[in-house]
């Protein structure tokens, strides 16, 4: 039996509501549901295919630069173009939901640090 969709999926379908920011053929863009920085974007991938970023990595290196391009312009349109970009990959790592997504953070993150 496939596995039930994940949230993302459910948002691509329409079949949740989403603060969609921006969408092609192959990627989605909605705002976070709880920002953990002023500025909490995600991009994800259209296709439920990779359930991380070392997936996609490894069958799609140019769908995941476009994740990367992607991620580039939201932050320099939604903020002042700073900004950190984040794959958790692995429950071990925060990953909560299985299909491959970039978390862009941005605006007013503390100085020199990663968390
Ligand atoms: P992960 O922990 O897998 O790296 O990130 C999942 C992210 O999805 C979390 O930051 C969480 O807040 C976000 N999220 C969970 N449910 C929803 C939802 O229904 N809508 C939106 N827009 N984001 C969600």
């Amino acid at each position: 039996m496939p596995d039930a969709p994940t949230i993302f999926e459910r948002i691509i379908a329409r079949e949740i509501p989403a603060d969609i920011l921006y969408e092609d053929d192959t990627v989605i863009a909605v705002r976070d549901i709880a920002p953990q920085a002023p500025v909490h974007l995600l991009v994800v991938p259209k296709t439920a295919a990779y359930p991380d970023v070392a997936s996609l990595a490894d069958a799609d290196p140019a769908l995941l630069a476009h994740v990367v391009e992607v991620a580039k312009r939201l932050a320099a349109e939604h903020s002042d173009g700073d900004y950190r970009l984040v794959f958790n990959t692995g429950a071990g790592a925060g990953q909560t939901i299985f299909h491959v997504h970039a978390h862009v953070l941005a605006g007013g993150l503390a100085e020199g640090t990663l968390g």
